[in-house]
């Protein structure tokens, strides 16, 4: 048993060695991919229920790896998090969202996800300013995704970086809402503009009731503190229905459409009614 045991801890340190080095990998080839850049945005539309019709995009982050091909965030986003290399990846994704935004009919509005890490950087309204001068759009046209990490630490620090931003005219969208703590006191707390329902709960509703209850509570709640709601993760014709039922002002998945590259946004671009 004891040999056992000296083996099983070899496995685990090698084990430990190749993940540290591909961690390592990671970072290194990241760098590279700032430098040049090898990211690239693709765009998931909002359909507005009252009126069907897409209200707007989210902006999500794609690598185009050259030898790995199209990489996900969930498989970068926490190493540049680590590295503080994600300010510098916000950075680019602001302005080219902004800057591709900036070519869409007026009404037509983009939402971009912030990091903590980036939401705390003392650079980010000026950024914010920059990206929306260079394109030339309007603020109001711009909505950051924040997420409950943000506003765990300093709250008043906090409150005064959201105040800031809203002073600029852009909208602030509360994400993945339902996921963290508190999240009640935060909506009372912090001037948001929008809550976007976590995609857990979407995916609940057809197999337990406790989630249609909590998803029309969130919406009445909204709806009653000025904010829009917005569900993430619509999959299914039965969801859309039970959302349209809830009261949600808009919905965001697999249902209305993948997140696309820019130039294929055309077809949604058109202002035609979503059947
Ligand atoms: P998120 O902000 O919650 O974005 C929604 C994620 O759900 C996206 O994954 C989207 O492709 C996916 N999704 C959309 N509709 C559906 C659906 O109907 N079903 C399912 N199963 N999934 C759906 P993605 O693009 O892989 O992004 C993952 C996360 O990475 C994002 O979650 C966000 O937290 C982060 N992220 C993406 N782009 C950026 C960025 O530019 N900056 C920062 N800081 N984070 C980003
Ligand atoms: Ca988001
Ligand atoms: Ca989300
Ligand atoms: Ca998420």
């Amino acid at each position: 048993a004891k040999g056992e045991g000296r083996g099983v801890h070899r496995f685990f340190e090698a084990w430990m060695a190749t993940a540290v080095q591909a961690r390592r990998t990671v970072e290194l080839d990241l760098r590279a991919a700032l430098a040049e850049p090898q990211f690239e945005l693709h765009f998931q539309p909002f359909l507005a229920l009252g009126n069907n019709r897409i209200s707007g995009f989210e902006a999500l982050v794609r690598w185009r790896h050259p030898t790995r091909g199209l990489v996900a965030p969930s498989e970068f986003i926490p190493v540049a998090e680590e590295t503080a290399m994600i300010v510098t990846l916000g950075e680019w994704v602001l302005r080219e969202a902004c800057r591709e935004a900036a070519r869409w009919p007026d009404h037509i509005g983009i939402s971009v996800n912030l990091s903590p890490v980036q939401f705390r950087s003392a650079a980010l309204a000026l950024t914010v300013v920059a990206a929306l001068g260079e394109a030339g759009l309007d603020p109001r046209r711009l909505e950051l995704e924040i997420t409950e990490g943000v506003l765990l630490q300093d709250s008043e620090a906090t409150l005064a970086i959201l105040h800031q931003l809203k002073r600029l005219g852009v909208r602030i969208a509360m994400d993945d809402f339902g996921t963290g703590y508190s999240s009640l006191g935060y909506l009372r707390a912090f001037p948001f503009d929008k809550i976007k329902i976590d995609r857990s709960f979407i995916a609940d509703l057809a197999v337990r009731p406790d989630a249609v209850a909590i998803v029309r509570a969130i919406t009445s709640l909204g709806a009653s503190l000025g904010m829009t709601t917005t569900a993430e993760g619509v999959e299914t014709p039965e969801q859309l229905a039970q959302l349209r039922h809830a009261g949600c002002t808009e919905v965001q998945g697999y249902l209305i459409s993948r997140p696309r590259p820019a130039a294929e946004l055309l077809p949604l671009l058109s202002g035609a009614e979503v059947p």
